[in-house]
């Protein structure tokens, strides 16, 4: 890979403040990984249909931000929704990504896995939206779960058609972003649909999997009291799945790609949550007996 390649410093989901994360990162963008080349077209398709290779916007290794312990997080690249507050909009379009070889990533994973052992770590896979190229991402969890490695998948649920029961067996720990508790404001937030993030839920509660639930809170977007009200009934649906729920403050550290990229950005001049609405917020969540971070 050309040295220029652009090192990832900011998470998904407005997580962490990026300095805090910058910190916490030990190295990522794509380093390390040699591409396929002189494939064409078709030969691609059939090899990301079949897991041989994924395409990854950049990974990187960092503490106690995507999951427990020290992890890998592999942003994967495309995403089929919108979502107003995206801090990461370049990774929407699968073709922007640089295609990796199985074997590579599941290579780079042995290399960390004593690591991941010791601080009680692993691998997430993050996007863009990971359950869109499902294949590859469980093929990883796979041999990583043969190496006895901690497996994560961030995602909004919303392709978990694209993943069998077998799959979801390879999944330690699922971080779901329920971004908002009815059809229709979830509608206006991602250009998507709720009902798959509530069926994946459900899936991985039946399964006996662990959910961190992220929220991330917009005032006027997704801050009402009615909406907050729906997305606890919705965890609480899925009973003793959820350790906890994350409630993330909007915050305009995606803006500037927004503009490199020219897409017209909704919430240009948003601001981010009081400290007195997040308080009624984490405290709306706790009252249907959630733990709230
Ligand atoms: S789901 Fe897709 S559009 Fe929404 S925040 Fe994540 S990457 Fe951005």
């Amino acid at each position: 890979m050309p040295d220029n390649t652009p090192f990832r410093t900011t998470t998904r989901h407005m997580l962490k403040e990026s300095k805090t994360y910058a910190s916490q990162t030990l190295m990522g963008g794509l380093s390390g990984f040699e591409s396929p080349i002189g494939l064409d077209r078709r030969d691609r398709i059939t090899a990301l249909k079949t897991g041989d290779i994924g395409f990854v916007h950049s990974w990187d290794i960092n503490t106690s931000v995507d999951g427990p312990g020290t992890r890998m997080t592999v942003f994967m690249s495309g995403c089929p929704l919108r979502c107003q507050y995206c801090q990461n909009p370049d990774t929407w379009k699968m073709r922007d990504g640089q295609p990796v070889y199985l074997d590579a990533m599941i290579k780079k994973v042995a290399r960390y896995a004593d690591l991941f052992k010791a601080t009680h770590g692993g691998i997430t896979f993050s996007g863009g939206e990971s359950m869109m190229q499902p294949a590859f991402v469980s093929r990883v969890f796979r041999a990583a779960k043969e190496m006895g490695v901690h497996t994560c998948l961030d995602t909004s649920g919303f392709l978990n058609k694209n993943y069998t029961d077998e799959m979801i067996d390879d999944i330690d720990l699922c971080l779901l972003d329920v971004k908002s508790g009815d059809e229709e404001t979830y509608h206006e937030v991602t250009g998507g649909l709720l009902q798959p993030t509530i069926d994946f839920g459900r899936r991985l509660a039946k399964a006996g999997k662990k959910i961190w639930v992220r929220f991330v809170l917009v005032p006027g977007l997704t801050s009402s009291e009615e909406n907050v009200e729906n997305v606890a009934r919705i965890c609480e649906s899925f009973g003793d799945a959820v350790e906890h729920v994350d409630v993330l403050g909007f915050h305009q550290l995606g803006r500037p790609k927004w503009h490199e990229l020219r897409i017209p950005y909704p919430l240009e001049d948003q601001k981010g949550p009081s400290a007195a609405l997040k308080k009624r917020v984490v405290e709306q969540f706790e009252s249907h007996g959630l733990t709230v971070y």
